[in-house]
């Protein structure tokens, strides 16, 4: 199916889920300068939108807001707080056609893959509605018999939520509803390229019962996006700032909180390596490298950059990914059968061309792809390449895009000393069907999380995030709930008479 996208909202549904407004104290808003930025459609370039261009002004009223809010909010039983999220959950389950076209046109990824975004998305307000009943504290026995101690935990406050592009839907839920559920109140800065992912997000939460105040949107352009972002770090009513983004700019996010000694919970970028041993069962591990670079047009922070393969089986396994790889449907992202969209902006393919320019220039070869599609200019072909070295920009930087590097390998030392040769520490991946192998590889790679003869790994059930300079905190699982939780410990004396 094909869309004329010139007026999204009268492609959904429901047309009030096409909102280009920002959101604070329960209204939808302008900026107060009346200023707007324009969002395109990677796929085409058409325009899709226009949102508010806030301001310092806008946010400090977001998070007086989000202060004011935050004194009910946090008073309501743990259940009273579930039973809204789980109704913000429903509501997302019941708009899923419509969340998931809005992403589409929005963040170019096809069709199918936005409607498994928004599941996975749903699964997080699914899971933290659960956990809103279970921020357990502790008793703890204590040294002398006039005293007993325990511990509660209580939520942190307003948290600063600042989201990318590539999951615009997921990467919100994943960090509002754990948020919600300790009982903190949130503003939301989504990435520019995608703010309407995440005010249709907003606009369900509103219908959920989500008090007023207790979540608020900023949109502000990129060029003005540190006037936002200054205000979130260093205002000091803002107790958190939960970030996913690239490492520079959470690196920048981390050092502006020190000066208010904020929490922070940092999701950042990743280089992961995937690994193929010889004694691999060899089409499991194509298709589990297939999963993992394609998806979302290799714009993922988990997906494989550099993928190790033993020399024993690196032609079959090479010549297998390859066909594969060439066999994926290149396309705008509403059209049938569409697998790899388009990259975000030009930008990125520009990256994407300089990656594999250089590792041209420097020996690799090009075995299938290698350029951009005819489908537009900013699709890229799937591309696998070979011959790959440490001398070139592919083996230590992220390239985000749809290039699978492979690199020969002979032994398990030297492989797993290649893999963990990066300062990012976010997701590893192996194959292999040998037992202790597996125990070693595993505990020796310096990853927060690995797949062994996995290629998709990521649930809401198991604790998300990074080492080294991937990051700070844990997203999902019982985990993700305490990264919005202060402990507090009481003691209490003269209990014997
Ligand atoms: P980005 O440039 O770091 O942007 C992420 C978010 O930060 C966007 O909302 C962006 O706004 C905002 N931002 C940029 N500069 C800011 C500032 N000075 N103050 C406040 N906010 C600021 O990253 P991206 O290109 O959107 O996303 C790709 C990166 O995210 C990759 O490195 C990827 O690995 C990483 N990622 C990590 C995870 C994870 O869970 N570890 C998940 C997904 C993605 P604008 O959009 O307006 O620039």
């Amino acid at each position: 199916m094909d869309f004329d996208d010139t007026n999204l909202a009268t492609k959904l549904k429901d047309k009030n889920l096409f909102r280009q407004k920002c959101f604070i104290n329960g209204e939808w808003m302008d900026s107060e300068s009346g200023k707007t930025f324009e969002i395109y459609n990677p796929s085409d370039s058409t325009l899709i939108g226009l949102m508010p261009n806030c301001s310092k002004k806008e946010t400090i009223f977001a998070i007086e807001s989000a202060n004011n809010a935050w004194e009910k909010w946090k008073k309501l039983s743990g259940k009273d707080r579930s039973i809204i999220i789980r109704n913000w959950h429903e509501l997302i389950i019941k708009n899923i056609d419509d969340l998931a076209l809005i992403m589409t046109l929005e963040n170019g990824k096809p069709i199918n893959d936005s409607r498994g975004e928004i599941m996975y998305a749903s699964w997080f307000t699914d899971w933290f509605s659960e956990e809103a009943k279970r921020a357990y504290g502790k008793t703890i026995p204590s040294t002398t018999a006039d005293r007993r101690i325990i511990t509660i935990k209580q939520p942190v406050g307003v948290c600063g939520i600042i989201t990318p592009w590539n999951f615009p839907s997921a990467m919100i839920t994943r960090k509002v509803a754990p948020a919600l559920a300790a009982g903190c109140t949130v503003v939301i800065k989504p990435a520019g390229t995608t703010p309407f992912s995440a005010t249709a997000l907003v606009e369900l939460a509103h219908r959920a019962g989500v008090p007023k105040g207790v979540i608020n949107l900023i949109s502000v352009s990129e060029k003005d996006v540190s006037q936002v972002g200054d205000e979130l770090c260093t205002n000091r009513h803002v107790r958190k700032i939960s970030f996913t983004g690239s490492t520079n700019v959470g690196r920048s996010l981390m050092a502006k909180s020190a000066s208010t000694i904020k929490k922070v919970s940092m999701e950042l970028g990743g280089h992961a390596p995937l690994i193929v041993f010889d004694d691999a069962d060899i089409d499991e591990a194509v298709k589990g490298s297939m999963a993992n670079k394609y998806r979302n047009s290799g714009q993922v922070c988990v997906s494989a950059n550099r993928i190790f393969v033993h020399e024993k089986i690196h032609d079959e396994f090479a010549e297998k990914l390859a066909k594969k790889s060439a066999e994926l449907k290149v396309s705008d992202g509403r059209k049938e059968g569409a697998q790899i969209g388009p990259l975000i902006t030009m930008a990125a393919v520009e990256k994407v061309q300089d990656h594999v320019s250089d590792a041209k220039s420097k020996g690799a070869k090009i075995i299938t792809g290698g350029e951009l599609d005819n489908e537009g200019r900013q699709f890229y072909k799937p591309t696998v390449m070979t011959e790959v070295t440490n001398d070139m920009k592919i083996f230590y930087e992220e390239t985000f895009g749809p290039v699978a590097p492979l690199i020969k390998f002979s032994d398990d030392e030297e492989v797993i000393q290649m893999a963990n040769d990066t300062s990012y520490g976010l997701a590893g991946y192996f194959f292999s069907k040998d037992i202790g192998r597996i125990w070693r590889v595993a505990e020796a790679l310096e990853y927060g999380m690995i797949g062994v003869n996995a290629g998709v790994i990521s649930t809401e059930v198991a604790p998300f995030g990074g080492i080294k300079e991937s990051g700070v905190g844990r997203e999902g699982a019982a985990e993700g709930l305490d990264e919005y939780l202060e402990i507090k410990y009481i003691c209490f004396d003269g209990i014997s008479n």
